[in-house]
């Protein structure tokens, strides 16, 4: 009976690594190791809570509003997914590493 109890071992190691901490707010896949915090409404127009995103999905957020259509989307309740651009986005990202990014805008 001298077995050591390494088969908790493993398991608990893994729980801890597989354990998502918050998803991004907007794509909904688990954060990598950068992770930006967004305002939904714009601190300019007095918003104080950030949810987690990726760099990327910020971008995108950045590039298809303005402070206030976030602030009408936030205040109406609408998901900014229901934009059509990016509902491509999220589709398109959905299956590219939590760490991937690649410049969003064209051209250099
Ligand atoms: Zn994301």
């Amino acid at each position: 009976m001298a077995r050591k109890n390494r088969d908790t071992d493993w398991i608990a190691d893994e729980a801890v690594e597989e354990t998502p901490a918050e998803p991004c707010w907007l794509c909904g896949r688990p954060l990598g190791k950068t992770v930006d915090r967004f305002h939904p409404i714009p601190k300019s127009r007095g918003g104080r809570d950030t949810v987690p995103v990726h760099p990327i999905c910020r971008e995108t957020i950045d590039a298809n509003f303005s402070a206030s259509e976030l602030v009408r989307h936030a205040e109406m309740g609408i998901a900014l997914t229901n934009n059509e651009a990016v509902a491509r986005f999220v589709k398109w990202v959905a299956n590219k590493p939590a760490d991937f990014h690649s410049a969003t805008k064209g051209g250099r």
